[in-house]
């Protein structure tokens, strides 16, 4: 349908210095799914994610969000929420006062936060009152996808959300992640731990390269690729 939270179709994407780091991709993400953008360092999953959120241009292929095409004037980047970079909380308030400062910050009305329905999905629970210095770094990463959460955008794409969380801490995280896909959103993480986008995805593209070697649902791709062990795509 048109509609697709995403589709991407033969993006491709050299630096200036000649360096290809997509050669040419094709996945989508449709509604209610989780998708594990799966890959080791140098894949180009960053790439990826930064050209989607428009933050850098393809050198070809296109991206189509909600079924519109992302340009560099198009305004379906409102339906996008995000976690890119490590964010910067600030550790001496709570972290209700972090989310409501960004909110703020975003230049978005008051009222367009969802905070009490972002809050239960996110489970922060009475750490929400604390300050953020307490936190461990599972629950950092807890109150950063919360923040990307905020507006409950219709398509949420994380950039490594699992990244040094313990199995307990990612195990949350994915109930977080399918609570949140729940409804017909959709969530986009990328991960280079095939055991993190196991858990915590409902699909998987994995890619090496700047190709896309393997994609389809975490039961089709894990364990077996073309008759390959998933951990052999890598080698
Ligand atoms: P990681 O997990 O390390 O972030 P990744 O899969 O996200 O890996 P990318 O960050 O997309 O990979 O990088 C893909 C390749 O593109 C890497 O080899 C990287 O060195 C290269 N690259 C990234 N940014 C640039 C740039 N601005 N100019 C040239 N090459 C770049």
């Amino acid at each position: 349908a048109t509609d697709k939270p995403l589709v991407i179709r033969g993006l491709a994407k050299t630096y200036t210095d000649g360096f290809q780091a997509l050669k040419g991709i094709d996945f989508e993400v449709g509604r209610g799914q989780v998708v594990g953008l799966l890959g080791p360092n140098g894949a180009g999953k960053t790439t990826c994610l930064r050209i989607l959120l428009g933050l850098i241009r393809p050198t070809a292929g296109d991206v189509l969000i909600f079924g519109t095409p992302l340009t560099p004037s198009s305004d379906v980047l409102n339906r996008l929420g995000a976690l890119v970079e490590g964010p910067g909380f600030l550790p001496h308030l709570t972290g209700r006062k972090n989310l409501e400062l960004y909110w703020r910050a975003t230049g978005r009305p008051k009222a367009e936060a969802r905070m009490d329905e972002v809050l239960e999905i996110a489970a922060l629970g009475s750490a929400l009152e604390r300050k953020v210095k307490t936190y461990s770094h599972g629950m950092k990463q807890r109150l950063a996808v919360a923040q990307a959460m905020l507006g409950l955008p219709e398509l949420l794409v994380l950039d490594e959300p699992t990244d040094g969380l313990d199995p307990p801490q990612i195990a949350e995280m994915r109930r977080v992640l399918k609570g949140y896909a729940a409804n017909g959103r959709a969530v986009l993480v990328s991960s280079h731990l095939l055991a993190e986008v196991e858990q915590a995805c409902t699909h998987v593209v994995v890619l090496d390269r700047g190709r896309r070697v393997a994609a389809g649902s975490v039961g089709e791709i894990v364990g077996t690729s073309n008759g390959q062990r998933l951990e052999d795509v890598f080698l």
